[in-house]
């Protein structure tokens, strides 16, 4: 065969590949937004949301950003158990690692929390809005995947705000998840499990707990086919907790679909 056509059979064949991939999830959150896909290299842009009551110690910072590179290597060796490459890297969003906030509100783990944040934070760091803010962030570090990590210092439950197709891209379109400094009675959270489970919530992983959208039957039926999946369950101890074969697909690292999979779709993924 010609070059031509052997450029031709190669897009061809890619096609089907991503065709086959994208049986996983509905295209619409699927390489949605500034999150692309969770393999190659991702950048995450870090900042640190403050209040003038709660400020953050440059210790503590120091912590969360342990934290953070702790998460982001147990996704690397979770991937890498599937055979994919990924590779992150990390930056403040803006010259200023921190932002000030009047008030921050807490997270209910209700899913009627406050979804708009990467439009306000990005807007507080001189973008015109998140389309805009992902174009130039892209041309400036080089890549084309990027998320977004705020790190509240407050309680709460944390969560991901991820982009759908048909949603507004000037608010939505840069993808990020809030990481609150401890659970909102107070209490002391495994911060490095909880990062990794939000960021695998960018890539469409599913929650396999009771929630807000999701059942009992289902977080019961997850704990005994993926006991130690990230997304049924948070722990101190990573070596104990792994990106099972349902969450694995759902990220599009596990390319063997099984029946049961498609059953424990929650009601805020919906087709
Ligand atoms: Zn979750």
């Amino acid at each position: 065969m010609n070059r031509v056509w052997t450029k031709t059979w190669l897009i061809l064949w890619m096609g089907l590949q991503l065709a086959t991939i994208g049986a996983a999830q509905p295209k619409d959150r699927w390489h949605a937004g500034s999150a692309k896909d969770l393999k190659g290299e991702v950048l995450t842009l870090y900042v640190f949301l403050e209040t003038d009551a709660a400020p953050w110690s440059s210790e503590d910072k120091k912590t969360k950003l342990a934290e953070l590179g702790t998460a982001q290597q147990w996704l690397v060796r979770q991937a890498s158990k599937w055979d994919v490459l990924l590779e992150f890297a990390r930056r403040p969003l803006g010259n200023n690692e921190s932002i000030q906030l009047e008030h921050i509100p807490t997270g209910t783990g209700s899913g009627k929390e406050r979804v708009d944040w990467a439009k306000e934070i990005l807007k507080k760091s001189g973008y015109r809005n998140a389309r805009q803010a992902y174009r130039k962030l892209s041309r400036k570090t080089g890549f084309d995947n990027l998320q977004l990590l705020f790190f509240a210092n407050t309680g709460g439950i944390s969560y991901a705000m991820r982009y759908a197709k048909n949603i507004n891209k000037r608010k939505y379109f840069m993808e990020a998840v809030l990481i609150y400094q401890r659970y909102d009675n107070d209490a002391h959270m495994p911060v490095e499990a909880i990062i990794a489970h939000e960021i695998l919530h960018l890539y469409g992983a599913w929650d396999l707990y009771t929630t807000y959208a999701q059942t009992t039957d289902r977080h019961q039926k997850a704990q005994e086919l993926f006991p130690d999946d990230i997304m049924l369950r948070v722990g101190y101890d990573l070596n104990h907790l792994k990106v099972d074969d349902l969450t694995a697909w759902l990220v599009g690292w596990n390319k063997t679909e099984q029946p049961i999979f498609e059953w424990f779709r929650p009601a805020d993924f919906s087709r």
